[in-house]
Formats: C-alpha cells, structure tokens, sequence
C-alpha cells in the first residue's frame, strides 16, 4: 500500500527557524496532490523528510501502515524528480536509467526490459545509446524521469524546480508525471508555487503558509 500520512510533522532547523510547523494529513493510495503555497513555505522540505533528504524534528510519516523509517531504503519504493539531478555526462542514458537497477543486483533481463519500457513510454527509445553530454535538455530531462520510474516506484515525489528553467519543458514533465500517475497508479506529490498551473491540473491541492496547510481544495 503506498498511502502516505502525516501526523504532527514538523521540521525545526538548528536555528530555530520551523519550516514545517505540525502537519496531518493523509494521501491516498494512487492519489495526485499538488502542494502549493509561496516560495518558503515548507513545501519542499515536507518533500525531502519523506525521501528521507532531510531528518524529521518530530512526528511521523507513514507508508501504508508502516512508519517511513522502519521500512528499509531499499524497500521504500519511493523516486524523486528534483533539479539538481545528477546524470553522468559520460555514460550513455541508458546506463544512467539502469545504474539504480544494477546496484539492485536485478537481473539483466529484468534490468533491459524495465529501461526499454521506461524509454518507450517516455519517447526516448531512440536516444538510449547516446552520452548524456550529447542530449538536449529536454532529453536529459526525460532521461532522469526515466531513472527515476525505472524502479517501479510506489511513489514519486516532484519538486517544481526539476524543470523550471523553460515553460515547454515543464509542461512536458507534467504531461508525463499525470500519465504515469494513470497508467501505473503511482501516488504522487508536486509541488509548485504557480497558482494558475496547480489548479488547471484539477487535482487535489494542499495549501500552504508559513510551515502550515490552510487549506485543501
Ligand atoms: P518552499 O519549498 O515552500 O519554497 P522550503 O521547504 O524549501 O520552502 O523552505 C522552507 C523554509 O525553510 C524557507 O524559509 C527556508 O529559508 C528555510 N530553510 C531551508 N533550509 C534551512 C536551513 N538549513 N536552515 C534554516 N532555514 C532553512
Ligand atoms: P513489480 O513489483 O514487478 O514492479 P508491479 O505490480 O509494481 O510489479 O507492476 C506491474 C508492472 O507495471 C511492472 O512490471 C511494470 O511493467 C509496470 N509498472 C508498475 N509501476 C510502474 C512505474 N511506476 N513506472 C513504470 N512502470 C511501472
């Protein structure tokens, strides 16, 4: 079960600054949600304490029934689209869609066919052998979307900045994060503070001010 829940999640920083001042809330199993709310609102670390980026201060997160942290990392099933993907510039995408898989010690059968299926549901198959220093942008973004699907997640969690830098290239990462979430039933979190884009894509929206949710709509 990939529900989520939160209960009392709060992240003080050494400072004493709290960016995420008590939060509940739960997310179905296969929901969508967008996390919305000015920039600095605690969007992102709520993001980072669930793939387990950054410590929680106190409260719990739950998948399904089981609290986030007695769940080993490799049994979490949880992929993040952030900006500052590393994909090596040297290997070819392929191999950087399959690296995670190998650490697994998957087999190359299982391997090959999750990659070629990642690439042929994102339009990149024909790309696959070429070095990640020769794609274009938008390539090297559907290459690390693919990484990132590769391992079947049960969720995925996408910060906005994973493609801020040009509007088509955006749009085109929503396009797919939504059919993803359709086809494959994957529960997903965005977050963006663009009002207008949260709400045209007529999800669930989480509002957010000041480490709080004050709204959901
Ligand atoms: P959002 O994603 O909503 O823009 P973030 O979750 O990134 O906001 O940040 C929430 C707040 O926490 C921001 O005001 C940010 O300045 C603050 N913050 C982030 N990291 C630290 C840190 N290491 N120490 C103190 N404050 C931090
Ligand atoms: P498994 O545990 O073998 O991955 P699942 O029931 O999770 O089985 O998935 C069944 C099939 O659906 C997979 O073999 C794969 O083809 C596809 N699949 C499931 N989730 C995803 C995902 N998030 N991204 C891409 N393909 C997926």
């Amino acid at each position: 079960m990939a529900s989520l829940t939160f209960e009392h999640l709060t992240k003080t920083y050494p400072n004493g600054f709290i960016s995420v001042n008590d939060v509940s809330l739960h997310i179905d199993d296969g929901e969508f949600v967008i996390f919305h709310g000015p920039s600095g609102c605690g969007k992102s670390t709520i993001l980072r304490m669930i793939g387990g980026l950054e410590d929680i201060t106190s409260g719990s997160i739950y998948l399904g029934t089981d609290l986030l942290n007695d769940i080993l990392p490799r049994d979490r099933r949880l992929a993040m689209a952030f900006q500052n993907y590393t994909l090596y510039r040297h290997f070819n995408a392929y191999d950087n869609m399959a690296l995670g898989l190998r650490l697994r010690d998957l087999p190359r059968t299982v391997i090959d066919s999750r990659v070629k299926e990642a690439a042929a549901f994102l339009g990149i198959s024909e790309i696959l052998d070429r070095k990640i220093r020769a794609l274009s942008e938008a390539d090297k973004q559907r290459v690390a979307l693919g990484r990132a699907i590769v391992c079947h997640p049960k969720v995925l969690l996408v910060d906005e900045d994973f493609a801020r830098q040009n509007d088509d290239r955006r749009s085109e990462m929503l396009r797919d994060i939504l059919a993803i979430n359709k086809k494959y039933g994957t529960t997903t979190l965005y977050v963006t503070n663009n009002y207008e884009e949260a709400v045209s894509l007529k999800k669930k929206i989480v509002f957010m001010k000041e480490g709080k949710i004050t709204d959901i709509g």
